[in-house]
């Protein structure tokens, strides 16, 4: 009896990692490896890429070297892959001498499974690698080695040697960069252009998109997050203060967020971003700097305060919400003030052309009226028709018409006009306009030239974008923006495919669609994500390398009552169930059911008895919660614009002490500071009550 190589992998990726099976086209690319073959991977954020180099490494005999740009990430993918009993180790040049020389001296004994490189200490391997016995180069975010892609790192052009050196040394590279060219450098420079090539699907089925305008975004941003207690997050604004502000609201409003931005110093920057994985600060607002490389698989929102400035770094972004599968929720906020801000930045730039036309189709998803995950993947060069039921458009749709006869017209002008001309001028042959663009051309004598006269300019051009929106159309952006004809198109042409445009309804406000994309939470998922905390904070590692959240809600549905229920568990592997079996077990054995929860937001609750005419205390005894916390609900509330006294609450010299404490102590980060100054005398409401004051 012969065993596929399926047969073979599928027990270790159980034993290792405690997955039952494979993501889409990972068990395609690990047969390439096996096969020896070098191979070109382009997965989305969250696609299982490392695991497709980690497993291949456990398959084959000898060590597997890996290249990735950030120390951080490395150090992260070591933890977890060590928390999973595999042999791996990081080398790079912020390490000691002595940490420096155990990882040769393993290396040598051939004792590592993987062996994690940055570009840069690569030389320092030179001779060793042509001693060991290497059974992988595995370049991790290749893209970094592309001058096109958006995160060039000039180490890794040192890179393209690695073949010549090695050539019977398989290399994988893997990145999330969908774009045409960069893929096409990333194989030339790595001299791997004979290898494989798997393109996977960019869908992130798990992620919920929602557009809502930009009004009164606190007010949404408040009421969101109190939908989501406990639930980490990152909110992308355009500029460093934005990102400030928005943190300062956050914080007095109860939540514990923390800025992040490029005139942080170094060293600030590393601590968000490890207060961000390791869950001391659930919530970061930050500009786009943020992000790249945080492997956190828990990150459960993604909100754009701003409009991002193109597509692909939209999906980027929304990419870091739901890498562990579970529902997240991708938020962004439309207006047309950002649009002109963008512009601005645009007119400034080199390629200002193309910005701006990527800018516009930005803009256009922003305004889509037609599924939002069609708009996206056919951007992305992916044909989809269907709708997906998981994205705002899906759940309340627009009114529709047969829009096939205008679509048709629409399509042979941009036909007649052998596809050179973009959006202004189609629209301008379209209505009949008579102006020089169309004249000098001749373009007055072609036949689909006056088709549509009764539609006006803006509606047309609205139609005109929900055709590129659905994939019929597309826009050219290396070429003059000139618009192009898609496969689908001529089946609308030709082949009697019959197109849907929505009724365009002037200005309508989009109702939120509130509490979609989420998971619900259970009680039980709240203490196991706690005990995963302690567990976590104790071995001073990031909580997911305990356990990711997929693995807490199998819990919560399954209950497993013995380790070998525990088994079944995903993410469950050998050396996590000896690890954790125990804890988690006496935890979930003691769990009871709770009743369940009122519906109505905890600090509306405690507004509500206010407005009865209950005193703090009484709301603080009949809820059982502290006073501080029912002071936290009151000041959310005022946030939130309800008409409300709080100065009754504070004395007028008390608001004065607090003003003299605020001009001697400008550095104060947090409460605390000011609860020292006044030695401990103020309670810490009253502080932040009277901080809140002063900045309203
Ligand atoms: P990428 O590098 O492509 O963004 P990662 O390698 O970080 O993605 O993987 C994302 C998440 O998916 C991780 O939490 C990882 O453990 C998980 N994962 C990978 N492969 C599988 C699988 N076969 N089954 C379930 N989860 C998986
Ligand atoms: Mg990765
Ligand atoms: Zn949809």
């Amino acid at each position: 009896m012969t065993t596929t190589v399926e047969e073979k992998l599928l027990p270790l990726l159980k034993t290792h990692f405690g997955y039952d099976s494979f993501k889409p086209n990972q068990l395609a690319i690990i047969e390439d490896v096996l096969a020896k073959k070098d191979v070109l991977a382009i997965m989305p954020t969250g696609g299982g890429k490392s695991l497709c180099y980690q497993l291949s490494a456990l398959a084959l005999d000898g060590t597997a070297v890996v290249i990735s740009p950030l120390i951080a990430l490395m150090k992260d993918q070591v933890d977890v892959l060590r928390a999973n009993g595999i042999a791996a180790a990081h080398y790079n040049s912020t390490q000691s001498q002595e940490q420096q020389q155990e990882v040769f001296s393993s290396l040598q004994q051939g004792a590592l499974k993987l062996l994690y490189v940055a570009p840069e200490s690569l030389g320092a391997f030179h001779s060793i690698f042509e001693r060991i016995n290497i059974n992988l180069f595995a370049v991790d975010e290749a893209h970094c080695i592309s001058s096109w892609g958006h995160d060039f790192r000039p180490a890794y052009t040192q890179l393209g040697n690695l073949k010549e050196r090695f050539p019977n040394i398989p290399i994988i590279a893997l990145t999330a960069t969908a774009d045409d060219t960069t893929q096409e450098d990333i194989a030339h420079q790595l001299k791997i252009t004979e290898g494989a090539r798997h393109l996977a699907s960019f869908n992130r089925p798990n992620l919920f998109l929602e557009v809502r305008p930009a009004q009164n975004r606190i007010k949404h941003i408040l009421e969101f997050l109190d939908e989501r207690p406990n639930e980490s997050g990152i909110i992308y604004c355009l500029s460093r203060k934005s990102t400030e502000k928005l943190a300062e609201k956050l914080q007095l409003a109860g939540y514990a967020a923390k800025a992040y931005h490029a005139g942080l110093s170094p060293l600030e920057r590393t601590q968000v971003q490890e207060e961000f994985i390791t869950d001391k600060v659930p919530i970061v607002t930050a500009t786009i700097a943020f992000g790249m490389g945080i492997d956190k698989s828990n990150v459960r929102w993604v909100i754009h305060y701003n409009l991002p400035k193109n597509v692909e770094g939209y999906y980027q972004e929304i990419g870091r919400g739901g890498r562990d599968g579970l529902p997240a929720h991708a938020l962004l906020f439309y207006s047309y003030a950002d649009v002109a801000q963008l512009k601005r930045f645009i007119a400034e730039s080199e390629n200002a052309v193309v910005e701006h036309a990527k800018l516009q189709r930005m803009q256009q998803f922003a305004e889509a009226l037609s599924c939002r995950r069609i708009a996206l993947l056919n951007y992305f060069g992916e044909e989809v028709v269907e709708g997906c039921g998981n994205c705002d458009i899906c759940l309340r749709p627009p009114a529709y018409f047969n829009g096939t006869v205008l679509a048709q017209k629409i399509l042979s002008a941009v036909a007649r006009l052998k596809e050179r001309e973009p959006m202004g001028t189609v629209i301008d042959v379209l209505r009949g306009a008579r102006n020089a663009q169309v004249y000098d051309k001749g373009y007055q004598h072609i036949k689909t030239y006056g088709a549509v006269p009764d539609v006006s300019w803006a509606d047309l051009q609205q139609y005109v974008v929900q055709l590129l929106n659905q994939g019929v159309l597309r826009i050219n952006f290396r070429e003059g923006s000139r618009l192009e004809l898609t496969p689908l198109a001529k089946e609308v042409l030709f082949s009697k495919k019959t197109i849907e445009l929505a009724v365009l309804e002037k200005d309508v406000e989009r109702k939120k669609v509130a509490r979609s994309g989420r998971a619900p939470t259970g009680d039980l998922f709240e203490k196991l994500r706690l005990l995963r905390q302690r567990l976590a904070w104790e071995q001073n590692v990031p909580a997911y390398v305990v356990f990711g959240d997929a693995s807490l809600r199998d819990m919560e549905a399954k209950l497993p009552r013995n380790e070998s229920e525990f088994m079944d568990i995903t993410g469950v592997g050998q050396a996590k169930l000896e690890k954790y079996a125990d804890v988690f077990l006496r935890e979930i054995a003691a769990h009871k059911p709770a009743k369940r929860k009122s519906k109505v937001p905890t600090h509306q609750q405690s507004l509500q008895l206010y407005r009865e005419g209950c005193t703090v205390q009484e709301i603080a005894e009949k809820r059982e919660l502290s006073e501080n916390t029912v002071y936290g609900h009151l000041m959310k509330v005022h946030a939130e614009g309800e008409e409300l006294d709080l100065h009754q609450f504070l004395g007028k010299q008390e608001l004065l002490d607090l003003e003299k404490a605020k001009e001697a102590l400008p550095d104060a980060q947090g409460l605390r500071e000011y609860f020292e100054f006044f030695e401990e005398k103020v309670p810490y409401w009253k502080i932040k009550l009277g901080l809140y004051l002063l900045d309203h």
